[in-house]
């Protein structure tokens, strides 16, 4: 399978053969047409397997087709919480080429930093935003974060979040988020808990595992 057969529009494929991709990896071949479908998905994944770019594409996919003309005045879309600084920016980073030839903006913010120049980057408007859980939920508690307009909330690195003791501020941000919206779980195991938590945010998830 190539990455054209996946259903990603030319702006997405030319960054995607900048990079020099030649195919999918098994993780973005079985998770993209699910996320493009609208699904919610759990999906089992290590750092390496390409997981990243499993849920990056098809979310740039589908706030590319959905885009209004006006790109006033831009919504946070696209959420995904990550449970690092380290592992957020390397999110963000990916989100930031692979976007590069549409006009979506990404922007990652993370605890333990300056938080003014995060709320500058966040008033000029984004549309995905990377984020730690406690500096998201600080943010939006000073009114710099508005949720109302999530369309795909991803958690990823999930076992981790909730080994690092990030449980109740993950259920709280879902719960900041309206209802209805597509949600994403990747994590490298899947203990209890996080079947749990999986269980009881995720609405009919197909499953995956590499
Ligand atoms: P991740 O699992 O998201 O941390 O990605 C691991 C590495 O694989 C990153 O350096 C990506 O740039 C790279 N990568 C992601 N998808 C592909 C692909 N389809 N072909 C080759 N490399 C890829």
């Amino acid at each position: 399978m190539n990455f054209k057969e996946l259903r990603l529009n030319k702006p997405i494929l030319r960054a995607i053969a900048e990079k020099n991709y030649d195919a999918p990896t098994p993780v973005q071949e079985m998770t993209i047409p699910l996320i493009l479908d609208g699904k919610d998905v759990i999906a089992s994944a290590q750092t390496g397997t390409g997981k990243t770019a499993a849920f990056a594409l098809p979310i740039l996919q589908l706030l590319f087709d959905r885009q209004d003309a006006s790109k006033k005045g831009k919504k946070i879309k696209a959420l995904i919480i990550s449970p690092t600084r380290e592992l957020a920016m390397q999110i963000q980073d990916n989100f930031k080429d692979y976007a590069q030839y549409t006009n979506l903006v990404s922007a990652v913010i993370y605890g333990g930093s300056a938080i003014e120049p995060q709320i500058e980057t966040l008033k000029k408007g984004v549309d995905i935003l990377v984020a730690t859980p406690g500096r998201l939920l600080d943010l939006h508690k000073q009114d710099v974060i508005n949720l109302d307009y999530i369309e795909t909330l991803v958690l990823d690195e999930a076992d981790l979040m909730l080994d690092m003791g990030f449980i109740d501020d993950v259920k709280k941000i879902e719960r900041l988020c309206p209802k209805g919206k597509q949600i994403l779980l990747f994590s490298a195991t899947m203990p209890f808990k996080v079947v749990q938590l999986a269980n009881s945010i995720l609405k009919d998830a197909e499953k995956v595992a590499v």
